[in-house]
């Protein structure tokens, strides 16, 4: 990426309405494994502890391995600097939702507000029995799976396992939000992912710039999006928080005229 570059997505991220769109690539440098790619945790495990037929049949032997996983590094992970950037945008308005892909809360926890977890969360657990969801707590220090206190069933994270639909109100609301936004930053997500994927297409076909930040073309990159900035999210998503603060003044390179961002 270049300052120029920088200066282009600050514009258009200036006059708000901005949707961010998060995946795996922001939290790899809050120490949190991505499922997918080189080292990432299918090259690791088998992915099938995580459907929702098999967990049923054998939940004990699934959460053994869920609890290695989600709740062994993960509650100790902190948001790094593109989750508090993007924490930052909102604050300062330019950012009005945050849909995101992982299930580790950071973006919460950096101080972002309005945030749609299209997967759900591994911070809460869920009754595969009554729907009960309630904060983790000490469920998981004795034996498993923790069974929930009001009926007896077998508690799950709170997230999307493979084979369940996405709830309906959170893709509701993640797809009407697609569809309303001026400018949408993709980052950290290669969009393999559906449906989720489609969110920044939604965008798109309803007339949105497309901002892509990662550190390598995606399925986005020749296809969607207007403007792609390479790097790393915690030095991109910074840069472009100081390019917006109050006072900066744009340095004095010319802004390159090209088409979609409308300069
Ligand atoms: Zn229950």
């Amino acid at each position: 990426m270049s300052q120029g570059e920088i200066e282009r997505a600050a514009r258009t991220i200036r006059r708000g309405g901005v949707m961010v769109f998060s995946g795996a690539g922001v939290s790899v440098e809050s120490g949190i494994s991505p499922f997918r790619g080189a080292g990432g945790l299918w090259s690791r495990y088998d992915p099938s502890f995580l459907e929702i037929g098999r967990f049923m049949a054998e939940p004990e032997e699934c959460w053994r391995v869920i609890r290695e996983i989600f709740y062994g590094t993960v509650p100790e992970a902190q948001p790094n600097a593109a989750h508090l950037a993007i924490a930052d945008l909102e604050a300062a308005g330019y950012v009005h939702v945050v849909v995101t892909q992982n299930i580790d809360g950071l973006h919460q926890l950096a101080g972002s507000r309005n945030v749609l977890e299209f997967h759900g969360t591994t911070r809460a657990l869920a009754c595969t029995r009554c729907g009960r969801v309630g904060p983790v707590g000490d469920a998981l220090s004795g034996p498993l799976p923790p069974i929930c206190a009001a009926c007896g069933g077998v508690l799950k994270p709170d997230c999307v396992f493979f084979g369940e639909p996405i709830p309906e109100e959170i893709r509701a609301r993640a797809f009407e939000e697609a569809a309303r936004v001026s400018a949408v930053i993709v980052v950290g997500t290669m969009g393999e992912v559906v449906p989720a994927s489609y969110i920044p297409r939604v965008s798109k076909e309803n007339g949105a710039c497309v901002i892509e930040v990662n550190t390598e073309a995606s399925a986005y990159t020749s296809d969607v999006t207007d403007l792609f900035l390479r790097g790393r999210a915690t030095e991109v998503l910074p840069a472009i928080a100081r390019a917006l603060a109050p006072g900066v003044v744009p340095s004095s390179e010319p802004a390159p005229d090209s088409g979609s961002l409308g300069g």
